[in-house]
């Protein structure tokens, strides 16, 4: 792709995710670095921020930046009507069995997705999963704390003694450990599992009981994500998690396997056993759950138990959501401009593995 050399860049809003990709303080640097920032009329709206002096329609917007940035990717038509070589940032999910890429295909365009960012140290401030996971770990613990019939912490009171509330964290990536650390610092008595043995440490160091399952299987090239176990494995595992689960107030699950069906954790079975008021929060609801019977953004109670399906936790946080995205869009974009221009490093690993089109 040739050097752009003019900066301008747009931001658009979307039908179906409230968050807000600028801020008034990503504005003020992306002006300072010289971009010409346009705005949809109403970007900004749902957390009461306003860009009145920016805004144009949609269709300026597409069709005089040079990045076009979009927390849902945008209509097809909107490829068309894009300048050539016009850059489009958003979360495309290619990983996703249903993604085509239909749309932007055959188009001039280059597409990045943001979720093909690597997992990495270098990556890390550009990391859209890990921060929106952070938030989302937090936020289903206080979920469950509200909804559970029950104290989180042991409460000595002169009328008797409060046992604190056993939480049961399945899955101790970037969410469950933000769960973890959340029901700690409520007073819970916390235990955990995942199959990587490499969070065992980290979840001890939470103050949580690392629940083991001796077998699981790793590799190396899933670059750090978790991969499909034995059928062996899954047995011992269902027998354990099934002890655990019985004695658990809440259960939080934020267990995926990138681009498959979410693995089943919790069956049907092991609800029965639960205590009635029991809350589940199921954080992989969107790719079928970790828990049999969850319903994805539904709250359902099954055999005397909550059942709370919602993988975007993160819009119950917006705000903070939006700032810390509209940091990582920054962040990002900040790798695209070279000497005042705008540049696609072919050889840079971010943004190598983030570009889904067109594939070199
Ligand atoms: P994720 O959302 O893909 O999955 C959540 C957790 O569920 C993971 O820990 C996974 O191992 C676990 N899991 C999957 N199947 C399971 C099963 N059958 N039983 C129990 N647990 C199961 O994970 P994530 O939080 O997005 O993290 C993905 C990887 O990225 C991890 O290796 C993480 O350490 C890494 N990461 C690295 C950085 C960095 O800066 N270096 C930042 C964030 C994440």
């Amino acid at each position: 792709m040739p050097t752009i050399q003019s900066m301008n860049i747009g931001f658009l809003t979307s039908q179906t995710d409230a968050r807000c990709i600028l801020s008034p303080t990503t504005l003020k640097k992306y002006e300072k670095d010289g971009f010409s920032v346009r705005v949809e009329k109403g970007l900004g709206e749902k957390i009461g921020v306003s860009f009145a002096e920016i805004e144009v329609d949609q269709q300026t917007v597409v069709q005089q930046s040079d990045i076009i940035c979009t927390v849902s990717p945008p209509d097809a038509v909107n490829y068309k009507s894009a300048q050539k070589d016009a850059i489009f940032i958003s979360f495309y999910q290619p990983y996703m069995p249903e993604f085509s890429g239909e749309g932007y295909s055959g188009e001039d365009v280059s597409i990045f997705s943001l979720d093909m960012i690597p997992r990495s140290t270098l990556a890390q401030s550009m990391d859209a999963l890990s921060a929106m996971a952070s938030i989302g770990g937090y936020k289903a613990v206080l979920l469950a704390a509200q909804k559970l019939p029950r104290l989180f912490p042991m409460m000595m009171t002169a009328s008797g003694a409060i046992r604190p509330a056993n939480v049961l964290v399945l899955g101790a990536g970037v969410a469950g450990l933000q769960a973890i650390a959340t029901a700690r610092k409520l007073g819970a008595r916390v235990e955990a599992f995942d199959v990587r043995s490499a969070v065992r440490e980290e979840v001890k160091s939470l103050g949580a009981k690392f629940v083991e399952v001796e077998g699981a299987v790793e590799d190396k090239a899933a670059g750090g994500y978790a991969v499909e176990q034995t059928d062996d494995f899954k047995r011992k595992q269902k027998e354990v998690i099934a002890a655990s689960v019985k004695k658990a107030d809440v259960v939080i699950t934020t267990a995926q396997i990138r681009g498959r069906k979410a693995p089943i954790l919790v069956t049907e079975e092991m609800i029965k056993a639960m205590s009635p008021g029991s809350v589940i929060v199921d954080m992989a609801s969107s790719t079928g759950g970790n828990c049999e019977l969850i319903e994805d953004k539904m709250e359902v109670v099954k055999h005397g138990v909550l059942l709370i399906g919602d993988s975007e936790l993160y819009l119950r946080a917006l705000n903070d959501a939006s700032d810390l995205l509209a940091n990582i869009y920054y962040n990002f974009i900040s790798l695209l401009k070279q000497d005042g221009e705008i540049k696609i490093d072919h050889e840079h690993p971010i943004l190598s593995s983030a570009l889904i089109y067109p594939k070199k």
